[in-house]
């Protein structure tokens, strides 16, 4: 079988459409036909080279949704319901070695340094190539972590949970206390933050504020969150005045910065209260450092910061709850759909800002 896929062979280039043979492979691997595949904020930054973590050539794309073309020999999925032809399935994007300190002490799967992802840091060099979602069909190996999924749900919606959704959920679930009756501000609306922002809605925050920079995303914000800010209409300092209004001086009960810009960290401090927790979730490339003070910022408030970094099977299962409970907003996130051979100007459309949620979808 002969399939087409999007390849990034150089950075900076262009993709181009490859095509690969697929013959036999491993006992446990599944082969799927894709159906939707996320365009995610990082594809941007990958395919310029910004990702330490990425060999060329590659098949980009670590968002997807599937249907099953092939099971080699027996597969089950986590909930230990076999997988056959025809099932609509989602997946961990990462394999993790299980052998490590990470995997096996410390319960931090997500945090394994041998940790390989489907259009990150797998080429698509060698057999069998199809290691990306910007494809036609996708080879789950073995290790693969998969979810049956119901057919009620269009995969361009689902396809959400896969990356900034788990993410998200990586993020809420690492605090320490539950989120009834909290005041949350969610930094940046993009996928991620608007993610946040409903999950966080849903898992029983009282008040959500997001701030964001762009119209059409605000707008589409506005519908499900208390109060959204536009920092292009407001300074710094009357975004915090607001802020102490809602929360009677004391500033939000937990900031959460997923914006993908170190320095919105500077403003999020002040928005934090005293004893608050910072979550940062949306910094996924290396940036320069930024000036903050310890005495002030850090220790005289007592505040957690948290660094929330990819996601595990954990989170993933929680944001298809989530985008399966609320797909009608989930349905609106997505706001441009594309084409494969379109793939460049899906990522052109994500970096402009353009698209809430992007994706290529494959009917
Ligand atoms: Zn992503
Ligand atoms: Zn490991």
């Amino acid at each position: 079988m002969r399939f087409k896929a999007m390849v990034l062979e150089a950075f900076g280039e262009p993709l181009r459409m490859r095509e690969f043979e697929i013959r036999e492979l491993a006992e446990g691997s599944v082969l799927v036909r894709t159906l939707a595949s996320g365009v995610c904020g990082s594809d941007v930054h990958i395919a310029k080279g910004e990702d330490p973590r990425t060999p060329v050539p590659i098949i980009l794309g670590h968002e997807g949704v599937g249907e099953v073309i092939e099971v080699v020999g027996e597969k089950k999925d986590i909930n230990g319901e076999p997988i056959r032809p025809k099932d609509r399935i989602i997946w961990n994007r990462g394999i993790v070695c299980k052998k490590c300190y990470w995997c096996t002490v410390a319960k931090q799967r997500h945090l394994c340094p041998n940790r390989k992802v489907y259009g990150i840091n797998m080429t698509c060099k060698d057999y069998p190539h199809l290691l990306g979602c910007y494809s036609e069909a996708i080879v789950l190996l073995p290790e693969v972590e998969v979810l049956r999924l119901s057919h009620d749900i269009d995969p361009c919606t689902i396809v959400t949970a896969s990356c900034s959704g788990a993410t998200a959920m990586n993020a809420l679930d690492s605090l320490a206390e539950p989120l009834v009756g909290k005041t949350v501000v969610v930094q940046g609306v993009g996928p991620l933050g608007i993610f946040i922002a409903v999950a966080a809605k849903s898992l029983g925050a009282s008040t959500v504020v997001v701030i964001g920079g762009s119209l059409e995303r605000l707008s589409v914000a506005k519908e499900f969150v208390d109060v959204s800010l536009n920092r292009r209409e407001l300074s710094e300092e009357e975004r915090k005045k607001r802020v102490l209004e809602i929360t009677h001086n004391r500033g939000a009960d937990i900031v959460i910065e997923a914006t993908g810009d170190s320095q919105a960290l500077l403003e999020g401090f002040n928005l934090l209260r005293r004893g608050g927790t910072y979550l940062v979730t949306g910094v996924a490339v290396p940036q320069q450092p930024i000036p903050f003070s310890v005495y002030e910022n850090l220790v005289l408030k007592g505040i957690t910061v948290q660094g929330v970094w990819v996601s595990d099977t954990r989170h993933l299962i929680q944001a298809v709850n989530i985008v399966a409970s609320r797909s009608k907003v989930f349905e609106k996130l997505v706001t441009h759909k594309f084409k494969l051979e379109q793939a460049n100007e899906a990522l052109e459309c994500v970096e402009q800002r353009k698209a809430l949620k992007a994706v290529i979808c494959f009917e």
